[in-house]
């Protein structure tokens, strides 16, 4: 194993030292939401201890300094995915809400009857059920890229349905159920032939690769804090500003506005425009330290060390033998799904559990992929840059402990 700092890196997350049952938390539910260090905990209560206040309209102190924390908070995340400006960083209540603005802005702009939109049969509902009932409002058609057995998209089929009629291409970076990592960059290369834009779902990408939306060239991305050991309700949409400009807003009130009169409203400028109402204030105080927080690690240490824990995880699985790996893409982060035998993975679930260890069973919201795989449900095991071999090893244990009670 490399020269990772683990032990130390585990002291900044105090929830990871406690005992479930009687025995150490074993925590491999980092797809679903990761542990926050007490740099970013102590970031939200500071922000309650000294700065609590309502940022943008306020010309006092407190009002002055949480609006300047949030717009350097704002640059600080240009920075970080490398977008060309902050004007094109919008801050959202996650990725959910990301694209769901982009469906029905962009949609409402761009989209007529006729049309096509194209997402891959492995996106999570939040990048496949927003698109859907866009193109049934706007009379479109929605397109879905075919996957091969390993879990690696068909890009043969992909390049056979782009075409004039499509209007957008919405893909995830990485799968949430199957870990691939999608070939983006070729998509949106692909795309851009035809001049169409591409969004991509960051949530599960942006704790493990980071972002380059410029090297990407991706039109919109979209990424979630509390996926990324921020907090709760706070996410980004990145977008490029030629179309951020020509779509019209997905929700009014607050600072969106610039001015009302009874006849009508005029619309605030970029971001400014796409964040109606108080925002999360909170969120972004503890977002900048996440940040920050991984940053320090090093966005390449920290790919090297996950690879090792996936790399460890897949080997000692496979050697058990009876053990299905679902999603077996060359290129993966440090996440694993698989079936033990024909033990429904709920039953699985409850014995991992009650051995200390937080897996997740289920269709991880991605019901039309285990659907293509013809399995109801799936164990995850998805792996931060805290966990350990030790903790592998224990989930084996509790495998083991399945096999024999089901078996
Ligand atoms: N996209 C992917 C690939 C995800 O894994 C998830 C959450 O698991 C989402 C989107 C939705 O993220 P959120 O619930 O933070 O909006």
């Amino acid at each position: 194993m490399t020269n990772f700092p683990v032990d130390l890196i585990r002291k900044d997350f105090p929830i990871l030292n406690q005992t479930v049952y009687g025995r150490p938390l074993v925590y491999f539910d980092n797809a679903a939401s990761t542990q926050k260090p007490v740099q970013v905990i102590r970031a939200i209560s500071g922000y309650y201890e000294t700065d609590n206040c309502n940022i943008h309209r306020g010309v006092h102190y407190l009002s002055q300094r949480a609006t300047e924390v949030y717009e350097d908070t704002r640059k600080q995340i240009r920075q970080f995915i490398n977008a060309a400006s902050s004007q094109e960083i919008i801050f959202t209540r996650g990725t959910t809400e990301s694209i769901n603005l982009v469906a029905s802005s962009y949609g409402k702009q761009y989209v007529n009857p006729g049309d096509e939109v194209i997402v891959s049969v492995m996106e999570h509902h939040s990048n496949f059920v927003p698109w859907q009932l866009m193109c049934q409002e706007r009379g479109a058609k929605l397109r879905i890229i075919p996957i091969v057995e390993s879990g690696e998209l068909d890009m043969n089929a992909f390049r056979g349905m782009v075409n004039e009629r499509t209007k957008i291409i919405a893909i995830t970076h990485v799968s949430n159920v199957l870990g691939t990592i999608n070939p983006v960059k070729e998509i949106i290369q692909h795309a851009h032939t035809f001049g169409i834009p591409v969004l991509v779902d960051g949530a599960q990408s942006i704790s493990h690769l980071g972002a380059d939306v410029k090297d990407l060239d991706c039109d919109f991305y979209c990424f979630s804090g509390h996926k990324m050991y921020a907090p709760m309700g706070i996410g980004v949409l990145y977008g490029k500003e030629k179309y951020l400009d020509a779509m019209p807003p997905y929700q009014s009130g607050g600072e969106m506005i610039k001015e009302v009169h009874l006849s009508g409203t005029t619309f605030n400028d970029l971001p400014f425009k796409f964040e109606a109402g108080t925002p999360n204030v909170e969120g972004v105080y503890g977002l900048r330290v996440a940040i920050s927080y991984i940053q320090e690690l090093g966005m390449e240490n920290i790919a090297v060390y996950e690879k090792e824990l996936l790399d460890y995880a897949t080997e000692k699985l496979t050697a058990m033998g009876d053990i299905r790996i679902i999603g077996t893409a060359k290129e993966k982060t440090s996440l694993i799904s698989f079936l033990i035998g024909s033990i429904h993975p709920y039953d699985a679930g409850v014995i991992i559990d009650k051995m200390g260890i937080a897996v997740r069973t289920g269709h991880h919201c991605a019901m039309p992929l285990l659907e293509w795989y013809k399995i109801p449900a799936t164990v995850r095991a998805s792996f931060a840059f805290y966990n350990t071999t030790e903790e592998i090893d224990l989930m084996v244990e509790a495998i083991l402990k399945v096999k024999q009670m089901f078996g």
